[in-house]
């Protein structure tokens, strides 16, 4: 008998297990079959050479929009995503209960990539980019929510709420996350909620979320945010996090700022998980790819193992699916990454222009940074086989 796969003499980064050390890694029947220091060649039916190269578990973006033709949006998953390295994501709210049928039938359900969803508390979920989903609380149905979530548990994972001014109006984002917590309550879900330009303040909004919700767009420099005008960091959000509390970063084209990560990780508010928010208007910069997210981090101080748990390990647990995603484990899923890490000089921005606008926040041209070191993908392997598209 063979294995179906074999990554050899790479550098497998595999934070779940303390792993960084060159090994093989053995793939069999879609899982994780061996990890070892020498398996032989001739012992799988093709052999992948990754010598000089990074392998780590499948990456798995927690913070994606894949709603293709319906939502704001919406990109195509295979595309953004698996194409890209990551073999996992979350679309954050792209869809809302009386939205999500389609969403599953033509997208997630047909997706090469693995795809769970986060409801939108706004039943309609994102479908216009001038009108916010929350400016009529109407749309905030909490039993329409819990029955999606309850019938479409295996793919929904929880809710999403956009709490910016521009999405409510005049409505109490207060209120939002309530009726939020309430119907993520119903299927025993999580909450996931943007902040930037909300009506009420950080440390108000991060107090009502639970163990294991999520503060997306964490870093995203501007008022309201995670740092006070001081450049300290706001009051509640360290406690936030040791109560389990998940900081997430969330890109996108206007989420992440260099300046307020580098003030935030300086004073020890670090991201538990790294995401790129990669839709429609950010996947031509600044986002681009989640390996270069990684490398912003990594550039901001992270070292490789850091981003690499921050993008396997830890989204699998908070998506609730750390026994089988995130780590390369015999028996885990057969999902794996391998990257290259370049060393020369890479420029790197956090917002294109003032282009685009965030409501009424102020909108300040992005920063440009200059990095020595960059993450490249190079193979994404899901459920054992390698993803080449352009086979049969
Ligand atoms: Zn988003």
């Amino acid at each position: 008998m063979k294995y179906d796969l074999l990554i050899k003499d790479g550098t497998v980064v595999d934070p779940s297990q303390g792993l960084n050390a060159v090994r093989d890694v053995a793939l069999d029947l879609g899982k994780v079959a061996a990890v070892g220091d020498s398996i032989p060649a001739d012992s799988a039916r093709e052999v992948l050479d990754a010598r000089g190269l990074i392998v780590t578990p499948g990456l798995i973006d927690l913070h994606v929009h894949s709603y293709w033709g319906a939502s704001t949006y919406g990109i195509d998953p295979d595309v953004s995503n698996l194409a890209m390295g990551v073999t996992t994501a979350l679309d954050a709210g792209s869809a809302g209960a009386l939205t999500f049928p389609a969403f599953r039938r033509h997208t997630i359900d047909k997706a090469d990539t693995r795809l769970y969803a986060l409801l939108n508390i706004s039943a309609m979920g994102m479908v216009s980019p001038k009108i916010g989903e929350l400016e009529d609380l109407r749309w905030a149905d909490v039993a329409l929510a819990v029955e999606s979530g309850r019938k479409n548990r295996d793919r929904v994972l929880g809710i999403k709420a956009r709490l910016g001014r521009h999405l409510l109006g005049e409505s109490s984002d207060v209120e939002a996350l309530k009726r939020a917590i309430e119907a993520a309550e119903g299927f025993d879900g999580f909450v996931m909620i943007h902040v930037g330009a909300s009506p009420s303040p950080l440390p108000k909004l991060m107090s009502m979320l639970r163990p294991g919700d999520v503060v997306t767009h964490s870093f995203h420099g501007f008022e309201d945010g995670v740092l006070e005008g001081s450049g300290a960091v706001v009051e509640g959000m360290k406690e936030a996090q040791a109560r389990g509390v998940v900081i997430d970063l969330g890109h996108g084209a206007g989420g992440f700022s260099f300046k307020a990560a580098e003030k935030a990780l300086a004073n020890g508010v670090v991201p538990d998980t790294i995401s790129t928010d990669i839709h429609n208007t950010s996947i031509e910069g600044p986002v681009y790819d989640f390996a270069t997210t990684l490398t912003k981090l990594m550039h901001l101080g992270m070292s490789l193992e850091e981003v690499v748990k921050r993008s396997t390990e830890t989204p699998a647990r908070v998506m609730g699916l750390g026994d089988r995603l995130g780590m390369l484990k015999v028996g885990a899923e057969g999902d794996v990454t391998v990257l290259r890490v370049e060393d020369g000089r890479f420029k790197l921005v956090d917002r294109l222009s003032p282009l685009t606008k965030l409501g009424s926040a102020k909108w300040e041209p992005g920063t440009t940074v200059e990095a020595s070191k960059r993450l490249v993908h190079v193979h994404t392997i899901k459920g054992g086989a390698v993803y080449r598209p352009w086979m049969k």
